[in-house]
């Protein structure tokens, strides 16, 4: 086959032209259109007369929507001679329509090498082209939409913190709001009955201080979910003493117990004595339980037990469990009782009381300490409501419980309940003791016979008060009336703390009382008096709060004191409490003039007692600027927080404070907490 054969006539190109949607093109140096195939205006709707003679670049410019950028480049490439593919332009059709072409081309040169042209191939690419646009149009529109959003969020986000800031700020001004007038009628109510004596008055004055009471621990109660479901809630970090905690709880429950003749019982004898974590919150959501199991249980007994579910090397999941055999909960109550303002059923409000929000904040304080709540009951026999907590380990020794001079002695537990029987005895074993338990007043006659018979006597004997068939007054006396060889130290066992069974309980030969819920450290300050003094000598061991006040008076009259207080009438109740104390009290204003009178007086106050929220200069930032300026004064300052939970108070002793009391003032904690810090 010869060259010209290979030559494309015009004929062979128009067939290719016809038979595919693309055209062939050539070009001339200066890129004009030499030549189109025939069916160019069927492809592109463009006279082929109209396009002859004139370049691609005079037909796009018609156009402002070839980018610029790109025609340049194109024509560098024209200028520089080098073969092109898939250049795309747009171009106007006659009637004003815009097309989009891709064109490919290669140069062409003459015999002697002189350049000639261009010659290639076109295409209609404006559906191509306009799915690429509606692409790009949507990707940008999504990118904007997704901007858009971003910074919807965001300043959803900032609204979010601002309300929350709001609520806190809010729920700290409401605090503060509450607190000062309830400090005001708690501490005159505290100041008018030493003044009052008609028994009448004195009468009213003890209602009015339960109803402070009632109306302080409601308002805690909606201060205190409101600020955990803002979130702004936090936990304490500490070692604490558990027994000590249990303890303290249940003398909050005790009285009410005992006024409704309910026995109260604690065991928690698993447990170890020191753990780290949040004993308010902890004794919060205890205290909630008792007070519940009290207030819905008409006869019976309430137990408290706890017991280590799960442990690692570091920390323990604790398990507090609170049972009564009170009215119990139907199924369907069960489910809703944790939510915040349910109660089991309508009538409940009526009958008993109630906000419906001490088990919603139980809920959300084990949450807190990574634990649960629950509850298992049957309607008319009882109620069991437990949380799990985890706790921190903390590493110290074992205290030494076992008193010396009771190891191995002989000694009986008379109780008609099992669990109490369990408890006392484990309690006693700890101290050394030998114990051994009876159900009975009389079978407690016959194991003191016995005992003594066979020259194994009881050291000492622990009655309970209350049995079914010899009341623990009955029981001693013919104990007292047998011919032994040796007779025991009997201790009276009580829930009662009252002074009518103490001097009852002396009359009758009793060497001491004991009060329920024992403690260890309680049962061991009474064995060791009774085996290490001569005789029964009587003594009456119970929980009591130490009378720092009195102390205080003793020993600390004239120490100085500075009361940082803004309120007036929180400042006279305070000055007199303290001056009835025989303590010589300064009053500041507000911060500023706390900082001024501390750093001016030649001889340090011996205890500043400052108010947190206060006008010219807060308490936070008075304390701070005093141990800033004088980092050598070593004043105990004790902060006056509206706030019982851990937060503000880390902020006080962030700010160089020592401790805190929380208002309203109880004026014995004040004062025990004074004494603390003064006899330091
Ligand atoms: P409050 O006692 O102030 O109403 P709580 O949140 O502590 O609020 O309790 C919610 C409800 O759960 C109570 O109103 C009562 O109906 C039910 N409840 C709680 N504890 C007990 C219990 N030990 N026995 C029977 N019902 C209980």
């Amino acid at each position: 086959m010869s060259n010209a054969e290979n030559d494309l006539s015009n004929e062979r190109l128009h067939d290719f032209s016809r038979s595919s949607a693309d055209w062939f093109w050539e070009t001339d140096t200066d890129h004009r259109f030499t030549y189109l195939s025939d069916d160019i205006e069927s492809k592109v709707g463009v006279p082929i007369d109209y396009l002859m003679g004139k370049s691609r670049r005079e037909l796009a410019t018609q156009l402002t929507n070839n980018p610029p950028g790109d025609w340049e480049k194109h024509l560098a490439a024209l200028n520089a001679r080098e073969a092109f593919r898939d250049f795309e332009y747009c171009a106007l059709t006659l009637d004003g329509l815009a097309y989009w072409f891709s064109i490919s081309g290669v140069p062409f040169f003459d015999e002697q090498g002189e350049f000639r042209g261009y010659r290639g191939v076109g295409r209609d690419v404006t559906e191509t082209h306009s799915m690429q646009v509606e692409l790009h149009r949507y990707r940008s529109h999504l990118e904007d939409e997704v901007r858009r959003r971003t910074e919807e969020s965001l300043k959803e986000r900032e609204r979010a913190i601002s309300a929350s800031q709001a609520k806190s700020i809010f729920l700290a001004n409401m605090s503060h709001e509450i607190r000062t007038p309830m400090n005001a009628i708690v501490g005159l109510t505290h100041l008018l009955r030493k003044e009052i004596t008609a028994p009448a008055q004195l009468e009213k004055l003890a209602q009015v201080s339960a109803s402070a009471d009632h109306l302080l621990s409601v308002i805690n109660d909606i201060l205190d979910i409101s600020k955990i479901e803002s979130g702004n809630a936090a936990l304490d970090e500490l070692d604490f003493e558990l027994e000590g905690m249990i303890r303290r709880v249940s003398s909050v429950i005790a009285l009410r117990a005992q006024a409704k003749g309910l026995e109260l019982i604690v065991d928690i004898r698993t447990l170890p004595t020191v753990l780290h974590g949040d004993p308010t919150r902890l004794s919060q959501v205890l205290i909630n339980f008792l007070g519940n199991a009290v207030k819905f249980t008409v006869q019976g007994s309430i137990t408290l037990r706890g017991q280590i579910a799960a442990e690692t090397a570091t920390d323990m999941v604790v398990r507090f469990e609170v049972e009564d055999t009170g009215i119990g909960i139907s199924p369907d109550a069960q489910e809703k009782i944790f939510e915040a303002f349910e109660q089991a059923d309508q009538s409940t409000t009526r009958n008993y009381g109630g906000t419906g929000l001490g088990l919603a904040i139980a809920k959300h304080a084990a949450k807190m300490m990574k634990g649960d709540v629950g509850v298992r009951s049957m309607p008319g026999v009882g109620s069991v409501f437990w949380i799990t907590a985890r706790l921190g380990k903390v590493n110290v020794a074992g205290p030494e419980f076992i008193v010396p001079e009771a190891v191995g002695v002989s000694t009986l537990v008379v109780d008609d309940l099992p669990l109490t029987q369990a408890v006392h005895s484990q309690l006693l074993k700890c101290i050394g003791l030998n114990p051994i338990a009876v159900m009975s007043g009389q079978e407690a006659l016959s194991a003191v016979q016995i005992a003594d018979r066979e020259l194994h006597p009881f050291g000492i004997a622990f009655i309970d008060l209350h049995m079914p068939d010899l009341n623990g007054l009955e029981v001693i006396a013919k104990i007292r009336a047998l011919p032994l060889r040796y007779q025991p130290h009997c201790v009276l066992v009580t829930a009662a703390g009252i002074q009518s069974i103490v001097d009852e309980a002396k009359s009758v030969g009793y060497a001491a009382v004991l009060q329920k819920p024992a403690s260890l450290a309680g049962l061991r300050e009474i064995v060791s008096q009774l085996l290490t003094t001569q005789g029964s000598q009587f003594q009456y061991l119970k929980e009591e709060k130490r009378p720092c006040e009195a102390l205080l008076r003793e020993h600390k009259a004239g120490c100085r004191i500075l009361l940082v207080e803004d309120e007036p009438i929180n400042q006279m109740i305070a000055r007199e409490l303290l001056e009835d104390a025989s303590l010589v009290v300064h009053v500041a204003d507000n911060g500023q003039q706390a900082v001024e009178m501390a750093l001016s007086t030649p001889s340090p106050y011996d205890l500043i007692l400052m108010d947190v929220q206060m006008p010219v200069l807060d308490g936070i930032a008075a304390a701070h600027c005093i141990r800033e300026k004088r980092p050598d004064l070593h004043t105990p300052i004790i902060a006056l927080t509206a706030n019982a939970f851990s937060d503000d108070r880390r902020k006080c002793l962030a700010a160089g404070m020592n401790d805190f009391v929380s208002k309203p003032v109880d004026p014995d904690v004040l004062f025990e907490i004074i004494w603390k810090w003064l006899s330091k």
